[in-house]
């Protein structure tokens, strides 16, 4: 049993998603593109899963958040699909590739052909059990990364109402998660190795905001220590988390988010992989001419910092989908991926927004006090990265447009006087 299509996606994200989006902006013809998804439902704009999906009143719920909703675009329902001739091929997994052959196999036995393949298969959530902590399919313990994961934490959440949940991990799911939690009326508990929280991203004094903002809110944070078991009722439901400096948090509920791992291995030995990504060039082309990957899976060249990265950021997936479907279908007119990393947040009424790279000095500016301060990177003189919380449309516009400027920078002191103005008036 097979099927052949010109254009296969692999994956059912977000960068599949924006992907077909553009190959149909493109002038895709019926019939020449299918999607693969594992997830049973069309590609849908995940972030949301930690943030409206979470909420006690009116949650966002499919379909209103499928892609392009995101950017403002149109929504990508299963009808859209349809009408444009795409094969959602949903509720499959791929069990291996095979690049010579230009095939895949997937697990209900089917082998599909392509002509081109675009890789997005994304990322999924490390699990407990990699760091020898056993438990993590035991009743009352979440991870999120996909909507079955969101369905069962939103279940977990409505019966863990008034109790004490620890939530696992101080990056972005953790605390977009740990802020969900409060707002369904649950104690919540933070837990992780390091100094501070988000501390890949931020520095010390932009942590200390949030983490202030937190525990007025009632959060509370255990740092410098991580868990090492559970303790279950006769049922096999948490009731404890046991943490490696001896204490023991009593836990209704558990949200583990201690960081992800891209899903390359169906490529491993046929194509490049770097930086735990499959490494692609400015075209989102693999080392295999016919395979381009794209999100979270894909590692390339970010040419403003002339060195290759993953990112693990929605607006990387979405451009770089749109990105390699320029490439495919106007390869002349196509230029290398010149792409501004950017990430943002959003936690109760706080949003924030980062652009470029946190390397060099830092130097802060606004009111840490209220709610709109910021901080920009300096490195070899120059600026490289900003962030900014509580801004404007057009005050993020202006961090993004400087932080790609690179400007020079002579008197850091000087640069904090002027702070956002900086940005603003360049
Ligand atoms: P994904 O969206 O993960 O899609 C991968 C797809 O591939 C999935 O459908 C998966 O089932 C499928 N797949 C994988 N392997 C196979 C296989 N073998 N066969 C078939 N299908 C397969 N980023 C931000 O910048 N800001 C945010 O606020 C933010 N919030 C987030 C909140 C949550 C809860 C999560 C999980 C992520 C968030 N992100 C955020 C990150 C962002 O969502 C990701 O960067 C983005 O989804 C990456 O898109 P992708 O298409 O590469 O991967």
């Amino acid at each position: 049993m097979g099927r052949a299509f010109v254009y296969v996606i692999l994956g059912g994200g977000v960068a599949a998603g924006y992907t077909a989006h553009e190959f149909v902006k493109r002038g895709v013809s019926h019939g020449e593109l299918c999607i693969i998804s594992e997830e049973p439902v069309a590609p849908y704009e995940r972030p949301a899963l930690s943030k409206g999906y979470l909420l006690p009143e009116d949650p966002a719920r499919l379909p209103a958040f499928h892609c392009c909703v995101g950017t403002n675009e149109e929504r990508l329902t299963p009808k859209w699909y349809k009408e444009h001739g795409i094969e959602l091929v949903l509720g499959t997994r791929v069990k291996s590739a095979d690049v010579r052959r230009k095939t895949l196999l997937t697990a209900t036995g089917e082998t599909i052909t392509y002509k081109i393949l675009i890789v997005a298969t994304g990322a999924r959530a490390l699990k407990l059990e990699e760091f020898g902590v056993s438990g993590s399919d035991a009743d009352g313990v979440c991870y999120l990364r996909d909507l079955a994961d969101a369905n069962r934490l939103v279940n977990v959440m409505q019966s863990s109402s008034g109790g004490n949940a620890v939530v696992i991990g101080g990056g972005y799911i953790g605390m977009e998660c740990a802020a969900s939690l409060v707002i369904n009326n649950i104690n919540v508990t933070m837990v992780f190795p390091e100094a501070h929280c988000m501390a890949r991203l931020f520095t010390p004094k932009i942590a200390s905001y949030y983490e202030e903002f937190y525990k007025s809110k009632g959060v509370q944070f255990v740092k410098g220590t991580v868990l090492t078991s559970f303790d279950f009722d006769s049922d096999q439901k948490v009731t404890a988390v046991n943490l490696r400096d001896g204490t023991k948090l009593p836990a209704d509920m558990v949200i583990v988010g201690i960081g992800i791992r891209p899903n390359t291995s169906l490529f491993e030995g046929q194509l490049t992989l770097e930086k735990g990504g499959i490494k692609v060039n400015g075209r989102m082309q693999s080392s295999n001419n016919s395979v381009y990957a794209v999100g979270d899976v894909a590692t390339f060249p970010v040419k403003i910092f002339s060195e290759t990265r993953r990112l693990e950021h929605v607006d990387f997936a979405r451009k770089a989908a749109r990105h390699a479907v320029a490439a495919i279908m106007e390869p002349e007119k196509t230029t290398e991926f010149d792409y501004l990393p950017f990430f943002y947040s959003r936690v109760f009424t706080l949003s924030w927004q980062f652009y470029g790279d946190n390397t060099g000095d830092v130097v802060h500016f606004g009111d840490f006090s209220g709610n709109r301060f910021g901080a920009y990177w300096v490195n070899k003189g120059q600026v490289v990265g900003s962030f900014l919380e509580g801004g404007t449309k057009e005050e993020y516009e202006a961090i993004a447009k400087i932080t790609r400027l690179k400007p020079a920078i002579e008197d850091l002191a000087d640069l904090e006087k002027q702070g956002l103005g900086f940005a603003l008036t360049l």
